[in-house]
């Protein structure tokens, strides 16, 4: 008995807590019976839309100036991760980093990679293992830039790199060679002084003969 009238004097406060006036659920019905209607979930979904759309039009206008803008990159603006043309890339000591597993051929869906292996020699040494890649070309008439080549790689020998000015009018122009991919040879090594800036900023001399 106790315990019913408790739960009775329990469900009377909660009454008088959250009480609406009964006329007042009469007209809130309708409205709320509309709103779960799909047409106006639409329309309220597009007003949603169009006023994002007014709002940006208020904001000032940014161009990029491109070609005509100012640096390397004329005035293009790439967010790191873009995926440009790929670079084949080197180790510390300037050895190709490719050891020519054909692992990224064989990732990539649009077939668009073509390596011929080769052996290193103690004469001859390109990669830092066993075989080099002797021919590296990537068809960027067939390439879709989807990184899985990149992912593949055990040796993170390819990277994308953020190389986008390769319209061309021949196609044969868009297989490129390993040499027009490969990173330049750092500039301890005597190749290029600007691909090394890093290593030459910590001590390594710029030009061969120079330095120490
Ligand atoms: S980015 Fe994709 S399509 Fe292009 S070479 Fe790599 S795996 Fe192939
Ligand atoms: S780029 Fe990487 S995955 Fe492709 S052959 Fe060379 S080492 Fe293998």
């Amino acid at each position: 008995m106790a315990l019913l009238m408790r739960h009775a004097a329990t469900s009377s406060s909660t009454r008088s807590r959250c009480f609406i006036p009964s006329s007042s659920l009469r007209a809130t019905a309708p409205l709320v019976i509309l709103l779960r209607m799909p047409i106006l979930e639409n329309i309220a979904a597009i007003a949603k839309g169009m006023s994002i759309t007014f709002k940006e039009m208020l904001q000032p206008t940014v161009v990029e100036n491109y070609p005509d803008g100012p640096g390397p990159l004329k005035g293009a603006k790439f967010q790191e991760r873009f995926r440009g043309v790929h670079v084949l890339q080197r180790d510390e000591n300037g050895l190709e980093k490719c050891v020519a597993c054909f692992l990224c051929a064989a990732a990539c869906p649009s077939n668009c990679i073509y390596i011929e292996a080769a052996e290193n020699t103690a004469a001859h040494r390109v990669s830092g293992a066993e075989r080099y890649a002797k021919v590296y070309n990537i068809d960027y008439n067939r390439c879709i830039f989807c990184g899985y080549c990149v992912e593949a790689c055990p040796t993170d020998a390819i990277t994308h790199g953020h190389g986008f000015e390769i319209a061309t009018f021949n196609a044969s122009a868009l297989v490129y060679r390993k040499e027009q991919m490969l990173a330049a040879a750092p500039a301890h090594m005597g190749a290029n002084a600007v691909f090394n800036q890093d290593a030459v900023s910590t001590g390594a001399p710029a030009l061969p003969g120079q330095g120490s």
